[in-house]
């Protein structure tokens, strides 16, 4: 089984960020057995993030899907309305998220940071949510929460955008309640100094046969002048035997 990285954002397809949230879930879920299927980025609109989510909601071998952004409370964030339309929820006030951001509200006027401690209509947005979430994870670092739902045959992650916030509340709350105690993905690399890529050409071609279960990738690095060639799977073994068979061929 696969996972799944759906990244919600104009900002990311416009070029004016860059989409550290995928990178960093990409590695980490490597690391805990969850490799990727695939990452999409869509823009904040409703349509298309609803459409992106149903992709990979219908796509049999993916099991896990996280999907990130767009939980702001201003009207250009749109993810929360997307959800309950591709789960066909109604979007609901969460109680214990509305009651956590009072708390906050309460705190930074308190504070001297806001000028009045009611609640705004850009605060209740972020506690109005698709109903019926399996857990309502806390976000110690701002106000929008961190979601999850159980449907059958996938479970679907909503995390904030805020690089700190979504890496906070994954390693805090998501990492060791819902995705310990699977193995990592087995790495193997080379690596070859002016190498010719070419080289590598018939090798690589006769593992795709041999070892179809392992993925073999040639990275030239034009700066170092080094060639990575980087065997990955499931299987240890299998992999170890792939990268054997490199070394052994290209000594
Ligand atoms: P949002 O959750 O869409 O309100 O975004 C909050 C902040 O996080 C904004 O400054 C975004 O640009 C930033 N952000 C959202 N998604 C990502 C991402 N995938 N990678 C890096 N930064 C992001
Ligand atoms: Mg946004």
């Amino acid at each position: 089984m696969s996972a799944s990285i759906v990244a919600i954002g104009d900002e990311l397809l416009a070029g004016f960020t860059l989409d550290t949230n995928s990178h960093w879930l990409a590695e980490r879920l490597r690391l805990l057995g969850f490799p990727l299927l695939r990452m999409s980025t869509v823009r904040d609109r409703e349509s298309e993030i609803v459409a992106a989510l149903r992709r990979d909601i219908e796509e049999p071998e993916i099991s896990e899907i996280f999907c990130c952004g767009g939980l702001g409370p201003t009207p250009d964030d749109r993810t929360f309305a997307a959800v309950a339309v591709a789960l066909e929820r109604e979007l609901v006030i969460e109680e214990s998220v509305r009651a956590r951001i009072e708390n906050r509200v309460i705190r930074m006027y308190e504070a001297g940071l806001l000028d009045s401690a009611e609640l705004t209509e850009g605060n209740l947005r972020m506690a109005r949510i698709p109903a019926g979430p399996s857990e309502v994870f806390r976000n110690r670092r701002g106000m929008a929460p961190a979601l999850l739902y159980e449907l059958e045959g996938t479970r679907l992650f909503v995390l904030p955008g805020v690089p700190l916030e979504l890496k906070g509340v994954f390693a805090e709350e998501i990492e060791p309640r819902h995705l310990a105690g699977r193995t990592a993905s087995a790495v193997r690399e080379l690596r070859f100094q002016f190498a010719v890529e070419a080289r590598f050409y018939p090798v690589l071609r006769e593992l795709e046969q041999s070892h179809p279960r392992v993925s073999v990738g040639s990275y030239p690095n034009f700066e170092t002048k080094e060639l990575v060639i980087r065997c990955l799977g499931q299987d240890e073994k299998e992999v170890a035997e792939a990268a054997a068979v490199v070394a052994r061929r290209m000594a």
